[in-house]
């Protein structure tokens, strides 16, 4: 058997050791005779693995007890309407910074529900960077701010967290949940579809301050209130079982094998290094990104002739390099390098790109 290196934007690689684990307790989870896909919600050994689950999240992410932790369904893309269904309840005004395709999304799904302020934007140089923010331009009485932490298709994100005061920040983290250490008590809620850094798709993770659950407008279905789930333990109705028990074996991954978040940091940060070096010597290939606000997990980059790019995504699949073509509206490559990228990987395709560099130069 042999298993690619696989630099997909999402869904993405997970841990080896993960789907090792999985496939051992596929057909009997510990005992039970059945397998996880295939048990009730409602059982005891089921209720022991999705705590289990927000337990070791809580503990990784140093989650602190005033926030809930919620398994969710309908991706992050549910979140951009569920967030202003939720919090849009004093002002009815929110903020949103436009750092790429996500953010926009969000911006227009809030932008039905009320007055929506678009702080900055950098869509002017095709998002390549996280632009400026001027604290005079923030809306005051906003019931909350939203960012894209990490934009997934443009390769950025923020080093820095805007400073919005009382205003609760909202972020998207789809893309670098995991990655490294991140102060859950800077941010109002934090939301993620798990199918980048934490498990397959199907599951949507939200962590949200207790004290801004329970406000939702009166036309919010009830499937979208935070109430809802918050109230039922994330067991109103089945919630995505399988892609639970997956996401709890990454997180004893992450606990056990890596050893946290901050050795997971240092190891990404490695991993981004050895790219972001060799494209800023090679002559051939550039980053597309400002240097100050580049990625460690999505890594765009283009040989400024489409050609060539054509033919280097084919050799590169080719060689074991797969789903490393740039989105269309960035075009050339994207090497998207979440925790589950061995650093081989990444030393494996740096020295592709070189040799590719000599033949083709
Ligand atoms: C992938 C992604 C989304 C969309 O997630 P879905 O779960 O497919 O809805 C939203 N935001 C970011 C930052 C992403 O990377």
């Amino acid at each position: 058997m042999k298993r690619v290196y696989n630099f997909s934007a999402g869904p993405s690689m997970l841990p080896e050791s993960v789907l090792k684990r999985a496939a051992d307790e596929m057909l009997d989870y510990n005992g039970s005779g059945q397998s996880v896909m295939e048990m009730s919600h409602r059982s005891k050994v089921y209720d022991e693995i999705i705590k289990d689950a927000e337990k070791l999240l809580r503990e990784v992410m140093n989650i602190p007890d005033n926030y809930k932790v919620l398994f969710l369904q309908g991706g992050a893309s549910t979140q951009f309407a569920m967030i202003p269904l939720n919090l849009m309840n004093k002002s009815h005004k929110a903020d949103y910074v436009l750092t790429g395709q996500w953010a926009t999304k969000a911006y227009k799904e809030a932008a039905r529900y009320g007055e929506v302020n678009v702080v900055a934007s950098s869509k002017d140089k095709t998002f390549s960077y996280i632009p400026k923010l001027d604290k005079s331009t923030f809306t005051k009485d906003a019931d909350y701010f939203h960012i894209c932490m990490n934009n997934t298709i443009y390769g950025t994100v923020y080093h820095e967290l805007p400073d919005t005061g009382d205003v609760p920040l909202v972020a998207d983290v789809s893309s670098c949940i995991l990655s490294k250490p991140i102060d859950v008590s800077k941010f109002g809620v934090l939301y993620a579809g798990a199918q980048k850094n934490m498990a397959p798709a199907g599951l949507t993770v939200v962590i949200i301050r207790e004290d801004l659950i329970g406000n939702a407008m009166d036309i919010t279905p009830t499937m979208l209130n935070y109430q809802t789930h918050a109230d039922n333990d994330s067991m109103f109705n089945t919630p995505p079982c399988y892609t639970i028990y997956i996401a709890k074996l990454v997180l004893e991954w992450i606990k056990n094998e890596v050893g946290g978040l901050e050795k997971m940091q240092e190891i990404n940060e490695k991993k981004a290094a050895i790219l972001y070096n060799f494209l800023d010597n090679s002559k051939m290939f550039k980053g597309t990104v400002v240097p100050e606000d580049r990625s460690i997990m999505n890594v765009p980059f283009v040989t400024g002739n489409d050609e060539l790019d054509t033919k280097f995504v084919k050799e590169a699949t080719a060689a074991g390099f797969v789903n490393i073509k740039g989105h269309r509206s960035v075009g050339g490559m994207r090497a998207s390098i979440y925790n589950a990228m061995p650093i081989e990987g990444v030393e494996a395709l740096v020295k592709f790109m070189g040799e590719f560099e000599a033949q083709n130069s």
